[in-house]
């Protein structure tokens, strides 16, 4: 046997290894119902992750859900898209700026509140198949929603329904009841080195 001909079959038997792992995980996998995932960390990627299983979703036909709970003053390219391109998507926004613009404790929890009443209507209501809650791990990091309402509206979704949770941190009882949990690293970043922020890219 050449050199090449043995590298080709040390290739394949791993290839066969590999999908029978996989073909006996995939046979394992019976349960059918829609799942939680919760995408943190510091790094880039957590918004823009769940806007791309937006369009997977879109791509068969689902009902989709977006609340976002915090957002800059610019409008964002998703924002935009959605509201021009899918108006079958239904999209709320807390539509204050940061907190730190902010600065009133009051008048975000009043906007918290206001902007969860979408939230919790979409998560009791079967004709969504995917909810998105942006950024909602702020309103528990700052105590601006109660804690206990947002694990329960989340737990007693409709069974067939997914929904993604962005943002930093959350906590453990969050963790606890989601299904999946990534969590994004920041190596670098590219703010950190004095680029700003691009349009498209960043928001
Ligand atoms: P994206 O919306 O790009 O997926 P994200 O949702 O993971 O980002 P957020 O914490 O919501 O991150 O921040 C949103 C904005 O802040 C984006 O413009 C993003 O590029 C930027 N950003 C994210 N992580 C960092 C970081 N570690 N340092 C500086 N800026 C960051
Ligand atoms: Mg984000």
């Amino acid at each position: 046997m050449t050199k090449k001909n043995k590298k080709s079959e040390k290739h394949k038997v791993a290839m066969q290894k590999q999908k029978a792992k996989v073909d006996a995980g995939i046979e394992a996998a019976s349960i059918e119902r829609g799942v939680a995932i919760l995408l943190t960390g510091n790094g880039k990627g957590k918004t823009s992750s769940a806007f791309g299983m937006i369009m997977r979703a879109l791509g068969y036909g689902h009902k989709v859900g977006v609340v976002q709970f915090i957002k800059g003053q610019q409008l964002s390219g998703e924002e935009l898209y959605l509201r021009d391109h899918c108006p079958q998507v239904e999209f709320h926004q807390m539509g204050t700026g940061f907190t730190w613009d902010t600065q009133d404790r009051d008048s975000d929890i009043a906007a918290a509140e206001k902007t969860w009443v979408w939230a919790e209507a979409m998560l009791s209501n079967d004709r969504f198949d995917l909810v998105v809650l942006d950024e909602l791990t702020y309103m528990i990091a700052y105590q601006y929603l109660n804690e206990e309402a947002i694990l329960s509206a989340l737990k007693h979704r409709p069974i067939e329904q997914s929904v993604v949770v962005t943002g930093r941190g959350g906590g453990a009882a969050l963790q606890a009841i989601m299904d999946t949990i990534s969590e994004v690293k920041e190596v670098k970043h590219a703010f950190k080195a004095g680029v700003k922020a691009r349009q498209g890219v960043d928001f």
